[in-house]
């Protein structure tokens, strides 16, 4: 169920929908997906789809992982990648592996708590975590080359525009519930230029945080 063939046809799917980026694609193949799941649904691990993780909350789907990581490795500079919406790990270990420096934010303590077990089992350890509402970014931390943001708020958070840093990019999914824009934004000095990436769905970003 978690077999190699099983890994190679998602491989196999990734490409037919578009990503290109070699450096993406060997990270999407080396990285196991099945970790970041519960038992009971570990054997859908390698479908392309979004599946639950507790919480009301979502592991992303791989193409939309391939997708946001390829826009941002293929533009630019990957020292200091910033993320919001840890969610259980598996985003972040893809950035992990492409980035010398990863810090990611979640406002559900339990999965941040998951998360960095998750992480730590992949033996990374480039990552920094902080239970927080995202949208205010990690202005100690910054500037980020890239931020990307697996959870949509309505419009683009202030914050996380300030705190990119000249040719940095933010990729962030913008819209209610339904569908979203997945939009990439690029600083350069004080202007900001945008581009549709895609349609996407995904959960919303909630203020505040959540302790239990
Ligand atoms: N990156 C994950 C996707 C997790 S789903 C993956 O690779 O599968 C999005 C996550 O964003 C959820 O865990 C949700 O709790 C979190 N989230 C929503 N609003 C947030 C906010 N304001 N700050 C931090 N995390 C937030």
């Amino acid at each position: 169920m978690t077999s190699q063939r099983t890994r190679e046809r998602l491989l196999g799917r990734l490409m037919e929908q578009g990503i290109k980026s070699m450096e993406v694609l060997d990270v999407m193949r080396s990285t196991p997906r099945h970790i970041f799941l519960e038992e009971a649904l570990a054997h859908r691990a390698y479908e392309d789809v979004a599946l639950p993780i507790g919480h009301n909350q979502t592991i992303s789907q791989p193409y939309i992982v391939a997708r946001m990581t390829e826009a941002i490795v293929t533009t630019g500079c990957m020292d200091r990648v910033l993320e919001i919406g840890t969610g259980c790990g598996y985003q972040t270990a893809i950035l992990a592996l492409l980035a010398k420096s990863v810090y990611t934010i979640e406002r559900i303590k339990p999965l941040l708590d998951s998360a960095r077990k998750n992480l730590k089992l992949l033996k990374l350890r480039n990552i920094e975590y902080k239970h927080d509402d995202g949208a205010l970014g990690w202005a100690e931390k910054g500037p980020f080359d890239a931020i990307i943001t697996t959870a949509a708020p309505q419009t683009v958070p202030r914050e996380l525009l300030e705190q990119l840093a000249d040719r940095g990019r933010l990729v962030i999914p913008i819209g209610g519930e339904g569908h979203q824009e997945l939009r990439l934004i690029t600083r350069t000095g004080s202007e900001y230029t945008e581009e549709v990436l895609d349609l996407v769905r995904f959960v919303p970003l909630l203020r505040g945080q959540v302790k239990h």
